[in-house]
């Protein structure tokens, strides 16, 4: 250690098992203070009248969206065979209800970048279009699929770098509105992302460096092209009220099929996090929406606790994992990220609950059980959410209560190819005793 380091971890204690990739379980002590946000409730229902006035254009240009009415939205799972299994593995009885909320089955990525990315995408084109035509706000938005707003799109460009899942988000639905779209990505992105992108018309730029260096350098190109807009997965705002609109949708479900959210009713969330942007959206926008009794726990690999070290420390996006020694190697696609996005700190700092780390084993396991016990496909990432239970419930009794509700919230997986699915689940089952 370091002189740095050893202060840090005499500061906190914790930083100390993050350093020895121990799976931890860290309870945010500023939890429920009171605190400045950065946006409010209102900026959410700014984000979903425009998902509104978009839905007629999203299920023309898309046909998988039509029967949904162009609304993209994920079911809400009750998993009654996929508990008992849970309880079996982890020996512990689960004394609330086990759901999922299944982003896995999200139209156009197949992940919760469905959220985010295409939100981020419709913004950019109602604002090109508002500048430069008469469109309207209250006008059937299908006529930005016509030649005319095609050709006006073509003169812009839209960039992102991802690994995956966001590049598949903004890259099918830039491209289908006409904009150059440009996705750039590091070699070790999978190649089927790369060919579903290029066969969208997207230009696929590879590089030979580590990730980390791939979004500088997309941003300093976007940067000299004023047509062109960068997709900020490391701090916009759009982004992160694309994924509040979440808990909007989910207020329907939980009141559908019954679920209370009160003082005795506590509803737990469980969520992946990469760089921090999707499941600190999906928080905001669960706390404004749902109000205190919904708890949000964020769920990292122990070799890339990136969100939970920013967090723990209060340093935010200005610590990495590699600054305590990690490696930040994982199998979670989504969530090898060394270092957290500069708003999901900011913004979490009284409104998470709290962080666990797993194992990447531990994943694996449940992707094979959810297949298993409910033939439900997600890649591993998206099964994070259920290592954090144990952990959750061990450290805070009250929350293993039969009225208490368990969200694990799936984030990726039905875009994998069928040998990527089936590797994963084999892997699961030989891990399985
Ligand atoms: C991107 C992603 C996450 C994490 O989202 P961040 O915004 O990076 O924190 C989790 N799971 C999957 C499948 C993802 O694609």
């Amino acid at each position: 250690m370091d002189m740095d380091q050893t202060s840090l971890v005499t500061e906190y204690p914790q930083v100390k098992d993050l350093m020895s990739e121990h799976p931890i379980f860290w309870r945010n002590p500023d939890y429920g203070q009171q605190a400045e946000l950065p946006f409010s409730q209102a900026d959410i229902f700014d984000a979903v009248a425009r998902w509104e006035r978009f839905a007629p254009y999203l299920a023309t240009v898309f046909p998988e969206t039509a029967k949904m009415k162009g609304i993209i939205e994920s079911p809400l799972i009750r998993l009654d065979q996929m508990q008992a299994a849970w309880e079996n593995m982890y020996h512990q009885n689960l004394a609330g209800k086990l759901y999922l909320k299944a982003d896995s089955q999200l139209p156009i990525s197949g992940s919760i970048k469905s959220r985010g990315g295409i939100y981020e995408v419709l913004k950019f084109a109602e604002q090109v279009a508002m500048r430069h035509t008469d469109l309207a706000y209250m006008d059937d938005y299908r006529v930005l699929a016509t030649e005319k707003y095609r050709r006006l799109f073509a003169k812009y460009g839209v960039i992102v770098a991802s690994t995956g899942n966001l590049a598949l988000s903004v890259g099918i639905v830039a491209a289908t509105f006409g904009f150059k779209t440009t996705v750039y990505m590091s070699h070790d992105a999978r190649q089927w992302k790369k060919d579903k992108l290029r066969a969208n018309g997207v230009t696929v730029k590879e590089f030979d460096t580590d990730f980390s260096h791939v979004i500088p350098q997309a941003r300093e190109d976007a940067q000299k092209d004023p047509y062109c807009h960068f997709v900020d997965d490391e701090g916009s705002t759009t982004l992160f009220l694309g994924y509040a609109v979440a808990a909007v949708r989910l207020q329907k479900q939980l009141k559908d099929q019954h679920i209370k959210v009160d003082r005795k009713h506590p509803v737990l969330v469980y969520l992946p996090a990469g760089v921090g942007g999707s499941p600190s959206g999906v928080t905001f926008g669960l706390k404004m929406i749902l109000g205190p009794y919904v708890h949000a726990v964020f769920c990292e690999p122990t070799h890339v606790p990136s969100v939970t070290l920013g967090m723990m420390t209060g340093l935010n996006n200005h610590i990495s994992v590699y600054d305590i020694g990690l490696d930040g190697l994982t199998a979670a696609d989504g969530l090898a990220v060394g270092r957290p996005s500069r708003l999901a700190g900011k913004v979490m700092r009284t409104l998470l609950f709290g962080s666990v780390t797993f194992q990447d084993d531990d994943i694996y396991r449940n992707v094979a059980q959810l297949m298993d016990t409910q033939q439900i496909v997600v890649e591993p990432s998206a099964a994070a959410g259920f290592t954090a239970i144990a952990p959750v419930i061990k450290n805070v009794p009250a929350f293993n209560s039969e009225n208490a509700t368990h969200i694990v919230w799936a984030t990726g997986g039905n875009m994998m190819p069928e040998s990527e699915r089936l590797a994963n689940y084999q892997k699961g089952e030989s891990l399985i005793k």
